[in-house]
């Protein structure tokens, strides 16, 4: 042992080097995917103040049906040895860490008599009377936190899935993710765009070593060390050490502070030396976009990262759900099928690349061209397995041949090659519903974007990107009280207008 050791970054895996293509694309058409007019950007959102944030949190009615059902037996009156507080003033303690930046701040503003008043009438307000009077005169203390914490992170998973619940059903409650589809196909409303996201939340301490020896005095020094937290790469190439998380949300149009965060878990930690394509993560933004597609059925569209690939979007889109995410690169044009007409004597090789049908031809320098297809139409048809077509027009100097193709996985694409003994045709990889690089694709990821912010709250919350939790379901824990503040805020604001 010789210096303390800082955290160093592990060397980064070589990045496969990028082959240029051999092959050039034709431009992006005129079709269904391109956009007339982009929607103007809604008011900008006004800074609130750290009381008001608290009122809104402690008017949120869900927040004491959940805390009594994640916590039944510790409300005041239940039998055995009375807590000091109930449970719900301590999901509130959770929520007003992201209001105050740290629990020792949240639980120094319930010291203070106006900050407690304000909860007490919250209380009053959604269980009576009798419940806010017997609150003790000050609110709990740093110690008080402490000790209900690990009942917090014990029942974890319930009070995830329980405030999951609650929050989807604001959002439905709002008439976000209502069943109609509001807009089209290619251009859903706002309301009907969930956002995913992945993202880092930083230990208390980028610690690693348990022990050091101090340089100067020679002392044997120990550290806390976040027993979860790896090298993550956030954006797809920052790389951050903490725990990451995924989460999905909605908003609503022009409507500052409508954002409602539906969904959160942790994706467990992998480095990307072990898991380069993200595989954890993507496999957890998959479960948890289903559960909001179960709570909130409808033909809403689902907008993540590279981390999905076809075998992700494949089961999303047989749900009903219209996915958009850019596309992967480095995936070869994949032959589609050789259309021949006999009327007019020609056939047109289809393709699939970057994405969409392409027309394959030879470009004037004598290379293969690409030439995506037009869309005309977007189909969808419901039922037990949903299913989405391509119209195409395929342009021809005869005329324009229009042909119908699926862009869901179909079942003879899922039959085994007996050749390669591998699924015949990953369609819902190489040909995608919204193509990207369109401009119906481009107004989506301007919607996901967007949801970022949702980060940059909280880090501003947290400062120095840094929140105060040890651990995946620490900062799981944490991120629940942060979405708990931000939906009721959205429900509260929206409550008000009405
Ligand atoms: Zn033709």
């Amino acid at each position: 042992m010789g210096a303390p050791k800082r955290h160093t970054p592990a060397s980064k895996p070589k990045k496969k080097a990028k082959r240029k293509p051999d092959y050039v694309m034709g431009p992006v058409p005129r079709d269904v995917f391109s956009l007339s007019r982009r929607e103007p950007p809604g008011p900008p959102a006004r800074s609130l103040p750290e009381l008001e944030r608290l009122e809104l949190l402690v008017s949120n009615p869900d927040l004491y049906d959940v805390a009594d059902q994640v916590f039944p037996g510790r409300t005041p009156g239940a039998r055995g040895r009375r807590p000091a507080y109930p449970p719900f003033i301590y999901l509130i303690v959770l929520a007003s860490i992201s209001i105050f930046e740290t629990a020792e701040m949240a639980c120094a503003n319930f010291q203070h008599e106006h900050m407690w008043k304000t909860v007490r009438e919250g209380v009053r307000q959604h269980r009576g009377d009798t419940t806010a009077d017997s609150l003790p005169e000050t609110g709990p203390q740093r110690h008080h936190w402490h000790d209900f914490r690990p009942k917090m992170i014990e029942a974890l998973h319930e009070l995830r899935e329980a405030s999951r619940d609650a929050w989807i059903k604001q959002a439905l409650a709002k008439g976000m993710l209502g069943r109609k589809r509001r807009g089209t196909l290619v251009r859903p409303h706002r309301s009907q765009v969930i956002t995913g996201d992945g993202t880092v939340v930083r230990p208390a301490s980028d610690q690693t070593e348990e022990f050091t020896i101090d340089e100067k005095t020679g002392e044997l020094q120990h550290h806390r060390v976040d027993p979860d937290a790896t090298i993550q790469l956030e954006g797809g190439d920052r790389e951050i050490y903490g725990n990451k998380l995924v989460t999905f949300s909605v908003r609503d149009e022009c409507s500052p502070h409508s954002r409602i965060i539906l969904n959160t878990d942790t994706a467990r930690h992998q480095s990307e030396e072990l898991d380069p394509d993200r595989q954890e993560e993507a496999k957890v933004a998959l479960r948890l976009a289903l559960e909001i597609r179960t709570r909130a059925p409808g033909n809403h569209t689902v907008v993540y990262d590279k981390a999905w690939r076809g075998m992700h979007r494949a089961p999303l889109i047989r749900a009903g759900l219209l996915v958009f995410t850019r596309q992967y690169d480095g995936l070869k044009p994949h032959p589609l099928k050789k259309y021949r007409y006999k009327a007019t004597g020609c056939t047109h090789d289809v393709y699939a690349a970057e994405g969409r049908a392409c027309d394959r031809l030879l470009s004037v320098e004598g290379k293969t061209l690409y030439d995506p297809i037009p869309v005309r139409e977007v189909e969808y048809r419901g039922g037990e397995e949903s299913r989405f077509y391509h119209i195409l027009e395929i342009p021809c100097r005869t005329g324009p041949h229009v042909e119908r193709i699926p862009v869901y996985e179909t079942r003879e694409d899922m039959a085994l090659d007996p050749r390669t003994k591998r699924m015949r045709f990953n369609r819902t990889e190489h040909l995608r519903i919204i193509p990207p690089g369109t401009e119906a694709g481009d107004r989506l990821i301007g919607f996901r974007q967007d949801s970022e912010s949702v980060f940059s709250t909280l880090d501003e919350t947290h400062r120095l990107r840094r929140v105060p939790a040890y651990g995946a379901d620490g900062a799981l824990l944490i991120y629940i009280g942060y979405a708990w503040a931000k939906n009721s805020v959205a429900l509260g604001i929206g409550r008000r207008t009405r």
